[in-house]
């Protein structure tokens, strides 16, 4: 089995792999070539979604990797499903073309095959991709986020993102750009934190009303750092029930975390720069939890985000 054989349907028509290669890595932490050498290692195992975005500052070593392996003959452009997002600082319409042409450059690809607005608020416009004023505060901007939302949809008519969604809307900023007059392209996906202790019951209900995907991001977890996680939630990987199904099919906690997730029909991108945990992020397709199961680990759900964005 492969990821490729486990996509879900967007409502655009396109498809987006079930499982992805999360990119996010502290670049001040992560050395350079980590994330180079990871992606070229998940593509070798099967994975052909990945997640990135400018403001993770390694964009060149996933377009390096995406096409290296092209060059190689393992895949062809069209085999994989990249995933960018458009940062707080460029919402002003006019910014949207520009700043994923400077990702495609990046990149060095002709196209993303979904391009995300990662926040539904702005920062001020500028180098500085997290404008402070004197006292620390974030220095925010103020947009229509309807406006940003059509200068996406020109970026799709332009060919230069295949899909077009969103990330961190919560329903009533998904409903604000659904309701928009004249609105070309809804969005296909909103990329938001679920996983086991975070299960998003009512967005996700409302997103599958709606038929826009879930793309369940920290579906492990997070690292845990404390510089931007909430560290008081405990480790996901060490909650005893994960575990003890896990044990029953031979699987890691993360493994079922994964799997919980497919199997209530949202993707998953776990970032590992790892070797041996990339590949076993990856074998989630050759078993599925039993229903009993699947509401035991619902029952996991503690509503407390790792991932508390107070920006
Ligand atoms: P995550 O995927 O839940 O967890 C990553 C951490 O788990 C890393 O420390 C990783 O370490 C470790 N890990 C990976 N596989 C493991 C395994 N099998 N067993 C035990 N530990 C394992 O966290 P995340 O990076 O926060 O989220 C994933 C991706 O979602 C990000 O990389 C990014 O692409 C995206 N994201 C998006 C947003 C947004 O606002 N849209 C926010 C957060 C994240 P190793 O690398 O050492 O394996």
């Amino acid at each position: 089995l492969t990821a490729e054989s486990h996509r879900i349907p967007l409502s655009d028509g396109n498809s987006i792999p079930l499982l992805g290669l999360g990119t996010y890595a502290d670049p001040q932490k992560t050395p350079k070539g980590s994330c180079l050498e990871a992606v070229k290692i998940a593509i070798d195992a099967g994975y052909r979604h990945i997640d990135g975005a400018f403001v993770y500052f390694n964009e060149h070593e996933v377009g390096q990797a995406i096409r290296e392996k092209i060059a190689e003959g393992k895949i062809k452009r069209e085999d994989i499903f990249y995933c960018g997002k458009l940062w707080n600082t460029c919402h002003p319409p006019e910014l949207v073309r520009p700043t994923l042409e400077k990702t495609l450059k990046i990149l060095q690809l002709d196209y993303v095959d979904l391009y995300i607005i990662e926040l539904p608020m702005a920062f001020k416009p500028g180098e500085a991709l997290y404008p402070k004023d004197e006292n620390g505060k974030f220095i925010y901007h103020e947009t229509d986020l309807c406006a940003t939302w059509e200068a996406m949809e020109a970026c799709k008519d332009a060919g230069l993102a295949k899909s077009i969604g969103v990330s961190n809307f919560n329903r009533r900023q998904l409903e604000m750009i659904m309701n928009k007059p004249g609105l070309k392209y809804k969005p296909v996906s909103n990329q938001v934190e679920c996983h086991p202790y975070f299960t998003q019951p009512k967005l996700l209900e409302f997103c599958r009303q709606h038929d826009i995907v879930i793309v369940g991001y920290s579906p492990l977890g997070t690292s845990r750092d404390e510089s931007w996680v909430n560290v008081s939630s405990p480790p996901l990987m060490k909650d005893p029930v994960l575990n003890a199904i896990g044990k029953k099919y031979n699987k890691t906690a993360a493994q079922v975390a994964l799997r919980f997730s497919i199997q209530r029909g949202v993707v998953v991108i776990p970032k590992s720069f790892n070797p041996q945990r990339i590949r076993e992020n990856f074998q989630i397709f050759d078993f599925s939890l039993t229903e009993k199961e699947m509401k035991e680990i619902e029952a996991l759900n503690k509503n407390v985000r790792y991932v508390e964005l107070l920006m």
